[in-house]
């Protein structure tokens, strides 16, 4: 079986991967391994945009970023981490400018930037332009960008190389185990350090944005190696997905001006956020369009609502939200301009994963213990900088700004560790598992989404208050004095056992979360 020898391996070529191989380049051999090629990562998908408070259109700041994420995140959020993302935002998005991301821009040439849910001046004052986009195509911007400056760099990837185990040896991680797509050879790859940027796990759900790829594999690989998977009860809804298929409509949508209407045409969001209406934060509108729907407000009394865009200047339509009119049209045979957007929402954002510190290093218990060699960055990671719900704009934010610090981590330590010998017979365990499947890939992604499947249903039912994206009809308020901490669930023997540990709380003390 081939052997292959890198100083250190990204798994994963999303925004989290290609940043963090790019930052870890510069003095290290690097191999980026992806079960995709790069550029139809999900990454590619983001239609939203990067928020960050550049201040371009109005006053904006670091802080009041900070204070949204947080309280977005239903004070789960741990504030050193959401520190950081939102001051480093700033920088990180100069940066990809200057790589050459061609970001939409204002008249006096400016990176734009337009209002997104949860976004505020003042502390929640008003809503406010914090969201950088390039049309909205800004993910596929980013991931083009990055994979440029990778190639450029010299990183070496590995395309449709499907990871299927961790090397873990003497206590410290040192390679992982890939099939090779196209020829179902088994590859191993040795390395001082590996990163995980595997994305998300949103097909546990039927109705969902994520694309079929996204089956938690780095999750599901490392929790099966013994790694905890930190708050998997919370899981993102969006509420805008296009009926029964769950294709997302970005909530710039909103953003621009769309309104969400029920059956008898009724803003129905004035009546839950009064000030910030349809731009209330993912949770709040999802259930609010789950309440309408279930006291018969659906359209036609079904399950769902609409999502009204034909008051805007169908101009605004063409030039900010073209892929929006593209998508409706091509699924629902609808024009936007004319006619209101049937939706529901629909599973969209972990803000689980594997549990990192801010260097991005993977902690591996309770007391925050590195383990050695070990990252973790993009939605695969939980920093925690989205507590229990994720801000619009949030996600690209976090795995460039964290891409970037795990990938310089990373680049740092191979350059001062040792190779760790491989295990003895390192593809053994994998070649015994692929000896009992047919239908091989698929087997593999369906055990990681069941594991994981696993670990959010636990975590959810020991959970019991509702926090930010997970809300129980039996335990329906929040809870600081017995729940404000984080969970972290470790496989033992086929079951979940859950272990806790606090949240950092810096800057602003919990408070309730109004809108
Ligand atoms: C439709 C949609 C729209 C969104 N819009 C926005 C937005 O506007 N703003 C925002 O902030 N966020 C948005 N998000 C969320 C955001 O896009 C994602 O959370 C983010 O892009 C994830 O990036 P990532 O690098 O972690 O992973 P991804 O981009 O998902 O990349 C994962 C990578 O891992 C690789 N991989 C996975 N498993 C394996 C394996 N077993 N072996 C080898 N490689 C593997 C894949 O090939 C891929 O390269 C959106 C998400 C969706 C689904």
């Amino acid at each position: 079986m081939p052997v292959h020898q890198f100083d250190g391996i990204i798994v994963g070529a999303g925004g989290a991967g290609l940043m963090a191989a790019l930052q870890a380049s510069g003095s290290a051999r690097i191999a980026v391994l992806s079960k995709l090629y790069p550029t139809r990562s999900h990454t590619g998908t983001a239609q939203g945009g990067i928020g960050a408070a550049l201040g371009n259109l109005e006053e904006d700041r670091w802080e009041w970023h900070m204070f949204d994420t947080v309280k977005g995140g239903d004070y789960l959020v741990d504030q050193d981490a959401a520190e950081i993302m939102c001051r480093e935002a700033v920088e990180t998005v100069y940066e990809l400018e200057h790589m050459g991301l061609p970001f939409s821009r204002t008249p006096e040439g400016k990176i734009a930037q337009r209002p997104f849910g949860g976004h505020t001046k003042e502390f929640g004052k008003a809503p406010v332009k914090r969201s950088c986009y390039a049309a909205d195509r800004t993910g596929h911007m980013i991931l083009q960008t990055l994979y440029q400056q990778c190639i450029r760099q010299g990183v070496t990837f590995f395309d449709e190389y499907h990871v299927v185990d961790l090397l873990v040896n003497q206590g410290a991680a040192c390679g992982v185990v890939a099939l090779q797509i196209a020829t179902g050879e088994l590859h191993t790859f040795h390395a001082k350090a590996v990163l995980f940027a595997t994305g998300g796990y949103g097909r546990i759900y039927k109705i969902t944005s994520n694309a079929l790829t996204l089956t938690g594999d780095g999750m599901g690989v490392a929790f099966r190696r013994g790694i905890p998977l930190e708050d998997m009860e919370f899981f993102q809804f969006h509420p805008t997905g296009i009926y029964k298929m769950g294709i997302l409509i970005t909530e710039a949508a909103r953003g621009e001006g769309g309104i969400l209407r029920n059956k008898s045409g009724e803003r129905f969001m004035e009546r839950y956020t009064p000030t910030l209406k349809d731009l209330a934060p993912r949770d709040m509108v999802s259930r609010a369009i789950y309440k309408e729907v279930r006291e018969g407000r659906g359209i036609d009394g079904k399950d769902y609502v609409h999502l009204d865009l034909t008051h805007l200047d169908p101009k605004v339509i063409h030039e900010k939200l073209p892929d929006i009119t593209d998508f409706v049209e091509t699924y629902l045979g609808i024009d936007p301009t004319k006619r209101p957007i049937p939706i529901q929402p629909t599973a969209h954002y972990a803000m689980g994963g594997i549990p990192t510190n801010v260097q991005g290093e993977v902690v591996a218990d309770e007391k925050n213990t590195v383990l050695a060699g070990l990252y973790a960055a993009g939605e695969c990671a939980c920093v925690s900088v989205h507590g229990a719900n994720r801000l619009g704009t949030n996600s690209l934010v976090d795995i460039i700004v964290f891409g970037r610090r795990g990938g310089k981590a990373l680049g740092e330590f191979v350059k001062r560790a040792p190779f760790v010998p491989l295990p003895e017979k390192p593809e053994a365990a994998t070649a015994a598992r692929i000896g009992r499947l047919q239908e091989l890939l698929e087997a593999f992604e369906l055990e990681n989404l069941l594991d994981l499947a696993l670990a959010t249903v636990t975590g959810a039912l020991a959970r019991e208050e509702s926090r930010g994206a997970h809300y129980r009809e039996d335990f329906p308020k929040r809870d600081d004095a017995k729940w404000l901490r984080h969970s972290l669930g470790f496989l033992r023997e086929g079951r979940v056992e859950l272990r806790y540990k606090p949240v950092a709380i810096t800057r602003f003390q919990p408070q309730e979360r109004k809108y």
